[in-house]
């Protein structure tokens, strides 16, 4: 009989939520720092960075006063996973079982840490080894697929493509997701910029023949492929 304390060496599900936030904030450049955790997570900030200082212990994570919260290889690794299980589960909710694309988030999100790597291989298979999520955001090691897609912010009037991308983080935001929802605002519609109004912080689409306007700070998570108009330059 053994008594020696047993290693952790799998993370809770509340740790492979914080190791999936930081992989997305390393993966799209953004400030990794507790805050952000935090406001995503929707915990205080105490409660945050005292998950953060057991990551730490745990070797999930490493704290750099200048550049924020690293993932370690480990954490790394766990992240990708989570990642995976997420997408793969989004994906199941709403191409196999139709499930509202709103919601597949938030439903994914509840599921997507009991799912084992068998379970995760089929489910692969069954859909056919998609490289984004229904919302179009990349699959680990499919980042450069998105890489030439534009923030729908950084658009003049008059340019136009085709939406493939609403990002994660904005995927957390139910009333958000619900407005794209009801606008058709979703990967694969066609929009054309027709007035950007900065004083105003809104910019006018035409989805689809209608008009729809967006605030900045949501263009801000909106990607749009142009590739028709690099295409043309041939
Ligand atoms: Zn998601
Ligand atoms: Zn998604």
């Amino acid at each position: 009989m053994h008594t020696s304390a047993p290693i952790s060496t799998s993370p809770t599900a509340t740790v492979e939520d914080y190791l999936a936030l930081l992989y997305v904030f390393e993966r799209d450049g953004q400030p990794a720092i507790a805050t952000r955790l935090a406001e995503q997570v929707g915990v205080s900030l105490p409660t945050a960075t005292a998950t953060v200082k057991r990551m730490v212990r745990d070797g999930w994570v490493s704290l750099d006063e200048k550049k924020g919260i690293h993932l370690t290889p480990d954490g790394d690794q766990i992240a990708r996973s989570v990642m995976r299980r997420h997408y793969l589960v989004e994906s199941l909710l709403r191409h196999v079982l139709g499930v509202p694309w709103s919601r597949i988030h938030e439903e994914a999100h509840a599921i997507e840490h009991t799912i084992t790597d068998d379970t995760l291989e089929r489910m692969q298979g069954k859909l056919k080894n998609p490289l984004t999520c229904p919302h179009g955001n990349p699959l680990p090691g499919e980042e450069q697929m998105v890489a030439h897609w534009v923030k729908l912010i950084e658009m003049k009037a008059g340019e136009s493509g085709t939406l493939r991308r609403i990002h994660e983080i904005a995927e957390n935001n139910h009333d958000l997701m619900a407005f794209l929802e009801t606008n058709g605002l979703m990967p694969g519609a066609k929009i054309t910029v027709r007035e950007v109004m900065p004083f105003n912080q809104t910019l006018t689409l035409e989805v689809s023949g209608s008009p729809v306007v967006l605030g900045a700070a949501t263009a801000e998570w909106l990607y749009v492929d142009q590739n028709h108009r690099s295409e043309s330059k041939h």
